[in-house]
């Protein structure tokens, strides 16, 4: 037998080995899916499959290439790189720059990211005179993509009264105008947007037997991951291109399904029996990513939700120690334990930061972690939120690039155009879109002949205009010969971007110029690798496609050691030894947006099960009492998915401060602090237990239900009004549930107004109304 075949089990080496036609493996987190995918693409390889006629399509391209790093060590041969191996946006971003043509798209087209789609939108609702407070340029932006991912074209949309009616409902009367006017915007400026890049595989399979017939022969062996995951689009994509061979392997766990909200379809699961004969169908069972704790808690959350096959996950990993659970005042000081373990950890355990991950709900979640890692000098890295790429400056000299490829560029062209200040005003602007608009043109046709338009503007904007359009050709001209990194720092140079921020001498000036440095040596650095591929040639089309579709995963060289911070959406596939899942509140995790329906529950209940089994050794629940939201200090109540933990599994370490409630609280459901309640933790290895993990109480199922009931009660578990302002006088000390320590310097006003000038310990004077400041005496 192959030796690498002795790396698989026997129901995973089943599918590896699975003969011709369609298969599915639908199985439990860390069970080998990915495993499974990347050896069966090596063991057909080694059965003398040409590399040319396997697809294999990955969540992220950080995923392809670990898979093609691994299939290459296996086969032990060059051949993985011809394989067609990336994220469904990437790899039919590439077969439309080979057969876009035939939808009347230039092969150079631009590809546009959220912020350009929305700033296109904003602006078509703007000309066409809409009410921007009603025609919300992101909810548009959202509806037209999902249109898109469903495949409803513009025509599809005006045909179904469905649709329309309830737009118009919506007030939204013109929607149909503005997904026609940004679809001819777009296709003008030879641009496509994310949701295109599907879309448009589809219209060219569909339209071109041809092209389809092609692709069909090309792809003979078509692998999916994550299949759970693919939208109404992705699906038809891979039916039509799998539909002659019939090879098609598509892995995936249907507990895993966590983006329905981008239109993910849970039946193409579902139905893929139904939708190819004689599908094999494979289940594997053991997890090799967790110890027995993490598997056995995260079976039993998912067993909570009624719709899932059923599946049978288990592991023979040692126990592990118990989920950790803590509970702390603030997200501050959620931030600060979080930071505080990851420290101990560290040290104790002797381990590097990669081996940490922190996941979140929300994107927003993140300050409050990273401040307390900051104070601590422990490195991390944010995954997601605003990248690198879409920074100002960085997108400034993109766009500059980007325009130098595709002049059509209209949203590249808006940017820059003025930027540096080169004298050419919003007014002249506008005029160029209408005139664009009017011919039928793109801006920057328009901008090559002004002499034949008259657009009303004087002499000197216009030489300004013929001056920018001279630029950006002679650009064109250098790009023939010059590699992407050549022409970059020209274009950095000479459009007086770097002196711009060079002039500005400030620290964000500064910091901008850094930036750019970054990207520049990020060009050369893919320059370099391109040098090796055999059909690249490090010219700056191929670096920008790179940019545009890469994920912020995919940046992640893994040469620097950082804890990562990242959604639990992005974690998807990914596996730490430690993760922390934090913010376990309710209306945060559940999400407030997703508790309307069962199905919305139940994805969450999805989610939190991807979270939990992202980990290896250990993993952290924390929560918060009170937490900043949308500028405001809320209460918050722990999340039902604590409590569908068993609790054999768990082990508290909130501190007994947290637990200590105003007094009527603390006696009724606590009664006194009942110390043998508390389950002290064991000291690992003779090692005392780290600093803040005492050993504590965690409420049971009727504390925490009676704990909800009284919410208004426990509105300021600090401080409360009722308490505190009566008592409270020149000279009271008092404790802030942000600001720490402190002393009452006067008392003004009377009732609702009522104010306290406080001396904090921390340096500050800070004016408080007593109406809203969560106080204590002390
Ligand atoms: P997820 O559902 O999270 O995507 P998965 O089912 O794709 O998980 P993998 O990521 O393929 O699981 O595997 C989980 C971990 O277990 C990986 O570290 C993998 O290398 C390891 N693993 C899988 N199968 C085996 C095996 N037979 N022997 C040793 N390690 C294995
Ligand atoms: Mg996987």
């Amino acid at each position: 037998m192959k030796k690498y075949l002795k790396e698989l089990n026997e129901a995973q080496k089943a599918p590896v080995l699975h003969k011709d036609g369609p298969l599915m493996v639908i199985a439990g987190a860390g069970s080998g899916k990915t495993r499974v995918l990347t050896y069966r693409i090596a063991y057909l390889m080694d059965q003398g499959v040409d590399a040319f006629n396997i697809l294999a399509l990955t969540f992220t391209n950080k995923a392809a290439r670990e898979m093609k790093k691994r299939i290459a060590d296996i086969v032990g041969s060059s051949e993985a790189k011809n394989l067609w191996m990336g994220t469904f946006h990437s790899v039919f971003a590439k077969l439309l720059r080979f057969d876009g043509n035939k939808l009347g798209y230039p092969s150079n087209f631009t590809i546009y990211d959220t912020q350009d789609s929305q700033r296109l939108i904003a602006s078509i609702i703007k000309e066409m005179g809409l009410d921007k407070d009603i025609y919300k340029y992101k909810q548009v932006q959202n509806r037209i993509s999902s249109y898109k991912n469903s495949l409803i074209t513009v025509k599809a949309y005006m045909n179904n009264p469905e649709l329309v009616e309830a737009d118009a409902m919506a007030k939204r009367p013109r929607m149909g105008e503005i997904y026609q006017n940004y679809v001819d915007r777009c296709f003008k400026a030879g641009a496509m947007d994310f949701d295109d890049l599907l879309l448009r595989t589809n219209e060219l399979l569909t339209r071109f037997p041809e092209v389809l017939a092609k692709y069909q022969d090309r792809f003979r062996y078509i692998l999916v991951d994550e299949y759970q995951d693919t939208n109404h689009s992705q699906y038809l994509i891979v039916k039509a291109l799998s539909d002659r061979y019939q090879n098609i392997c598509v892995v995936g766990d249907d507990a895993q399904s966590i983006y329905s909200f981008r239109g993910a379809n849970i039946d193409n699961i579902l139905n893929f029996q139904r939708d190819y004969d004689q599908v094999g169908m494979y289940r594997l069972e053991q997890n090799y990513r967790s110890t027995k704790n993490i598997v056995n808690a995260a079976n039993s959350i998912i067993a909570k939700n009624k719709n899932q096959l059923e599946k049978v996950v288990w592991t023979s990993n040692e126990d592990g120690p118990a989920i950790k659970l803590h509970r702390s005042i603030t997200d501050a000081e959620e931030g600060r334990f979080v930071a505080g373990s990851i420290f101990e950890n560290r040290m104790q355990h002797q381990l590097p930061n990669g081996n940490f991950a922190v996941l979140y709900r929300t994107n927003s979640q993140s300050r409050a972690i990273e401040d307390a890692l900051r104070k601590r000098d422990i490195p991390y890295r944010i995954y997601g939120g605003l990248s690198f790429y879409q920074r100002k400056e960085i997108k400034d000299i993109l766009s500059y690039l980007r325009l130098v490829i595709n002049p059509k560029d209209e949203e590249a062209l808006k940017r820059v155009i003025n930027f540096p200040t080169r004298g050419i005003g919003q007014t002249t602007v506008d005029r160029l879109v209408v005139a664009a608009n009017h011919y039928g043109r793109s801006i920057f046709e328009v901008m090559e002949n002004l002499d034949k338009i008259d657009l009303k503007i004087n002499s000197g904007t216009k030489r300004k205009l013929e001056d920018f359009v001279t630029m950006i050709k002679s650009f064109q001209i250098m790009n023939e010969g010059a590699d992407a990194f050549t022409l970059s720092e020209h274009v950095a140079k000479k459009t007086g971007i770097l002196l711009e921020f060079k002039k500005d001498g400030t620290p964000e000036g500064i910091a901008k110029m850094e930036n750019i440095e970054e990207l520049l040596n990020g060009i050369k650095d893919f320059v370099e690798g391109q040098k090796e591929l055999a059909d690249a040639t490090g010219n700056i089309s191929e670096f920008l496609e790179d940019v545009a579709l890469a994920t912020d995963l995919d940046k992640d060289t893994g040469d620097d050691d950082r804890v990562a911070l990242m959604t639990i959406h992005l974690a998807k596939g990914l596996e730490f030894p430690y993760v922390y899942i934090v913010g376990m509140e309710e209306d945060l995790f559940p999400s407030a947006m997703s508790m309307n329906t069962r199905s919305e529950l139940e994805e969450e209940r999805r989610l939190f099960y991807v979270a939990l089994t992202r980990a290896e050794r250990q993993a952290y629940l924390t929560y918060a009492q009170n937490r900043y939201r949308w500028g405001k200090l809320v209460d918050a109540e722990p999340s039902r998915f604590i409590e569908e933990i068993d609790e054999k599994f768990l082990e508290n370490l909130t501190p007994v401060e947290n637990y200590r409630f105003k007094p009527l609280i603390d006696s009724d459901i606590f009664g006194e602090v009942d110390k043998s309640r508390f389950r002290q933790e064991k000291p690992r290895n003779g090692a005392p237990p780290p600093d803040s993990h005492r050993g504590n109480l965690r409420p049971n199922e009727k504390q925490l239900r009676k704990l909800r009931k009284l919410k208004p009660q426990l509105a300021t578990p600090v401080g409360n009004k009722n308490a505190v302002d009566p008592n409270l006088a020149e000279g009271s000390l008092v404790n802030h549930t942000r600001f720490g320590r402190g002393k009452v310097l006067k008392i003004e006003g009377a009732g609702n107004d009522k104010k306290a000038e406080i001396q904090f310990d921390q340096g500050d004077v800070k004016k408080l109304l007593l109406r809203f400041a969560k106080l204590e005496l002390i």
